[in-house]
């Protein structure tokens, strides 16, 4: 009812690209007569979860926020959608995203954007915008992101959810369809720290399918939430990312999160990351590179939009049509700038150093982690941006991503949480935790007491 109420019509929050309505009753409704008749149940039965688009669902289209995808029905379910449905969770539907995540926004979906549920007029953060704001807006209590260079904390930071981006390899990627394979990392999206700790643990954990995922414990997570505990712990505030570029009420909002945390026991320290500096660029070199290779597949033969040009349909005039009205500018321009930087003679100037940057930012966060046990920035350099202010601009729309991308690169975990409203335009701010990997606990130990 909440999702028909606010989610549709033209000045609607348009969360949902398709909601499962019948399913998600019936599995609701098989929860119901369990419970009736005492049987062992997981917590999170028959607490309903938006999914985002780029994960596949077996019975629900899975279009990637693409034309190219249109129609398209996966022929089996992501290892973390099994997962949900073995705990019994009915699942709502579908949500919004940039095409093939690539975007800050959420404006780059072929199927309209997703608008934020505290200002209509804004965006909800991208390219998980639109599992951000169907939480935001109360259409559902939890959510499934992806996170490739922020795709789950800057939507969180925008919308004043809790987002969390896994250590690169605890979730499974099976059946997330593939933005930037050593980037990419599906996690939880919720209201409270505690939400995202009990789905973290239903859907984390070993994937014989995932040939990166990790065969280590996942930590007690959920315990490490209702713990809320930072007492003698070391916070390491991460000295690149703050000052220029930053909005004020996102600063003031920052520290207040510092002394909220000294408060509570916590030691506040700094810490420098140097390379922090080029992780945008170096960024933007490796996501498109891996992406223009995952994205060959779409030739239209194997998935989805089938373009048959009119003349002689040999392979590469139907692949060239298909490519050509099945994608959207952003991922062509990707698609551009990674083949280009992959191609003999670029493939050590571009490809190659941004590599040795990746090396570079890991060997910042190692001797950060010395200092601290855990590291504090805000999540975005702003609160949300008005729809269309930087859509013809995809340099400022990258410059969104400066705090999120270095956690991606290094492959550790990251949370962002609320911090409250900026002065200014009383919109959410996000603080973001950062912990070396394996060490998710230490984020919902932390995130529990600044929330
Ligand atoms: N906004 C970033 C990009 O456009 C991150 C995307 C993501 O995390 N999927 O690449």
């Amino acid at each position: 009812d909440r999702i028909a109420q606010v989610d549709g019509g033209d000045d609607g929050v348009h969360a949902f690209l398709h909601v499962n309505t019948d399913e998600a009753l019936a599995v609701a409704a098989g929860v119901d007569k369990a419970r009736a008749n005492s049987e062992d149940l997981h917590p999170l039965a028959g607490v309903p979860i938006a999914v985002k688009d780029l994960i596949v669902t077996k019975g629900q289209p899975t279009t990637a926020g693409s034309k190219i995808l249109e129609g398209w029905h996966s022929p089996y379910d992501a290892t973390v959608i099994r997962r949900l449905r073995a705990a019994g969770m009915p699942i709502l539907g579908k949500t919004n995203l940039d095409e093939f995540a690539m975007g800050s926004s959420t404006e780059h979906s072929a199927y309209g954007p997703t608008r934020n549920p505290w200002d209509l007029d804004r965006i909800p953060g991208g390219s998980g915008g639109g599992s951000a704001a169907a939480v935001a807006a109360f259409e559902a209590p939890l959510a499934l992101g992806t996170d490739t260079g922020g795709s789950i904390r800057q939507p969180g930071a925008v919308t004043g959810t809790v987002g969390v981006k896994p250590t690169y390899g605890g979730v499974s990627r099976y059946g997330a369809i593939a933005m930037a394979s050593s980037l990419d990392q599906i996690g939880p999206v919720s209201r409270t720290v505690l939400d995202s700790a009990l789905l973290h643990e239903v859907i984390g954990g070993h994937d014989p399918n995932d040939s990166t995922s990790l065969t280590d414990p996942l930590g007690a997570l959920v315990e490490a939430a209702r713990l809320g505990n930072v007492e003698g712990m070391r916070i390491g505030v991460i000295k690149e990312l703050q000052g220029e570029g930053y909005q004020a009420g996102v600063l003031t909002r920052f520290q207040e999160s510092l002394e909220l945390l000294r408060g509570a026991g916590a030691e506040i320290v700094e810490v420098s990351c140097p390379n922090f500096d080029y992780a945008l660029g170096a960024y933007y070199l490796i996501m498109p590179s891996e992406a223009s290779s995952n994205l060959a597949k779409y030739d239209g033969v194997r998935f989805g939009l089938r373009v048959v040009p009119d003349g002689a349909p040999t392979i590469e005039r139907v692949m060239g049509a298909t490519r050509a009205a099945g994608f959207g500018d952003e991922v062509k321009r990707r698609i551009i700038l990674g083949t280009y930087a992959l191609s003999a003679g670029y493939y050590d100037a571009y490809y190659g150093s941004a590599q040795k940057v990746r090396t570079l930012i890991q060997r910042d966060f190692e001797a950060a982690f010395k200092q601290a046990d855990v590291l504090i920035s805000p999540t975005a350099p702003t609160t949300a941006f008005k729809l269309g202010e930087k859509l013809n601009d995809p340099l400022a729309m990258y410059l969104n991503d400066v705090a999120t991308i270095p956690a991606n690169m290094a492959g550790v975990p990251g949370l962002s949480l609320p911090g409250g409203l900026a002065d200014e335009d009383g919109l959410p701010v996000g603080i973001q935790l950062l912990a070396p990997a394996r060490e998710d606990a230490r984020l919902y130990r932390v995130g529990a007491v600044l929330e």
